[in-house]
C-alpha cells in the first residue's frame, strides 16, 4: 500500500506554541482521524501541511510529490474542508461555485448538483445567510465535486447536527469505496471516529503521541475495575488513568494478560476509543497528579 501523504520532521513555531518534529504517514485507502485536546496543534499542523501557514522545517509529500515543488498539481487533487471563512459572503453558493470550479481540472457539475441535493442546499442561497453547519456542508460539496483523491478536513463535523453528521459519515464511507483515496480529518467527536476511522493519530502539546490503527487500539486496551486492596506497586505500574475511590478502582491497561495473572479477581472489559483517548490526554493516575 502506498502512502498518500507523508509528513516528516514538520515544525511550525509560534512565539508561545510549536508543533515540532511531527512525522506520520497516511496509507492509501485509509480514513485517518487526527485527534487531540483543544490547542494541541491540530489546526496548526493541517495549515502547515496545506501550505496555508509557512512551515519552519520538514518535508511534506502528497501522492509521492514534494509539496514545496508541486503545490499546484497537488492542490488540484486534494479537497480541503476548513471553516468556511474563505467564502465571499455577498455571493450565492452558485456564484461561489462558478469561481472555484474552473480552478480544478476534474470538476464535475453533475457531482456538484447531486451533492447539493443530498445535503439539501439551495444553490441560490447567499453565503452570508448560511449557518456554520451549512457552510461546512457546502465546503464538503466543493471538495467532493472536483473528484479529489485526498480529503483534508479540520473538524468537519463539529457544527453539524446528528442527522447531517451521520450523512457526512456515510458520504465519507461511499467516497472511500473508490480505490486510491484517503481522508485525513481532525475531530473531537470520538463516536464519529469510531464509525469511520481506520487509523488514529493523537497529538498532544504539539507532539505526536501515537499513530495506530483503530482495531489495534481496541484490541490492545481493556478497562480494569477491582478492589483497591489488590493494588500494589507492581499492579499499579500496569494501569493507566488509575482512579481510586472508597468503592474500588478503575483504570485502563494495555497489559491485560499480565494484569489478569497478578489480579485474577479484577474485572477486565473492552475499552472504548473514548476511554483510550482520555487515558492518553486526560493526564496520568490520580496519585501522580
Ligand atoms: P482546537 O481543538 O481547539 O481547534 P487545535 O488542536 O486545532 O485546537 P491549534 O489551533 O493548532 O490547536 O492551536 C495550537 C496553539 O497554537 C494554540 O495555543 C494557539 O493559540 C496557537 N496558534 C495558532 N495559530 C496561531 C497564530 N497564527 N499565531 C500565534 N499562535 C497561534
Amino acid at each position: 500500500m502506498d502512502n498518500i501523504l507523508e509528513v516528516s520532521g514538520l515544525a511550525k513555531r509560534y512565539p508561545s506554541f510549536a508543533v515540532d518534529n511531527l512525522s506520520f504517514s497516511l496509507p492509501e485507502g485509509c480514513v485517518t482521524g487526527f485527534i487531540g485536546a483543544n490547542g494541541a496543534g491540530k489546526t496548526t499542523t493541517i495549515r502547515a501541511i496545506l501550505g496555508l501557514a509557512r512551515k519552519d522545517a520538514g518535508k511534506i509529500k502528497v501522492f509521492g510529490l514534494d509539496a514545496d515543488r508541486h503545490g499546484r498539481a497537488i492542490r488540484d487533487r486534494i479537497g480541503i474542508v476548513m471553516d468556511g471563512s474563505y467564502f465571499y459572503d455577498e455571493l450565492s453558493m452558485k456564484e461561489m461555485k462558478s469561481i472555484i470550479a474552473p480552478a480544478y481540472s476534474q470538476w464535475s457539475d453533475s457531482d456538484y448538483r447531486a451533492y447539493m441535493d443530498r445535503f439539501g442546499l439551495d444553490p441560490k442561497q447567499k453565503i452570508s445567510t448560511l449557518s456554520s453547519g451549512m457552510k461546512m456542508k457546502f465546503a464538503l460539496v466543493l471538495a467532493l465535486s472536483h473528484r479529489a483523491e485526498l480529503l483534508i478536513m479540520d473538524e468537519p463535523t463539529s457544527g453539524l447536527d446528528p442527522l447531517v453528521r451521520s450523512q457526512f459519515l456515510e458520504i465519507i464511507m461511499d467516497y472511500m469505496k473508490n480505490g486510491g483515496r484517503g481522508v485525513f480529518f481532525s475531530s473531537h467527536i470520538i463516536s464519529d471516529l469510531d464509525k469511520v476511522a481506520d487509523m488514529l493519530i493523537l497529538i498532544d502539546s504539539g507532539k505526536i503521541v501515537f499513530q495506530r490503527s483503530r482495531d489495534e487500539l481496541l484490541d490492545a486496551f481493556r478497562t480494569v475495575k477491582g478492589n483497591a486492596a489488590q493494588l500494589n506497586e507492581d499492579t499499579r505500574s500496569l494501569i493507566r488513568s488509575l482512579k481510586v475511590s472508597p468503592f474500588g478502582f478503575t483504570g485502563l491497561t494495555d497489559r491485560a494478560e499480565e494484569l489478569k495473572k497478578k489480579m485474577p479477581e479484577a474485572l477486565l472489559e473492552r475499552a472504548s476509543l473514548e476511554d483510550i483517548m482520555l487515558a492518553y490526554i486526560g493526564g496520568g493516575n490520580d496519585e501522580n497528579r
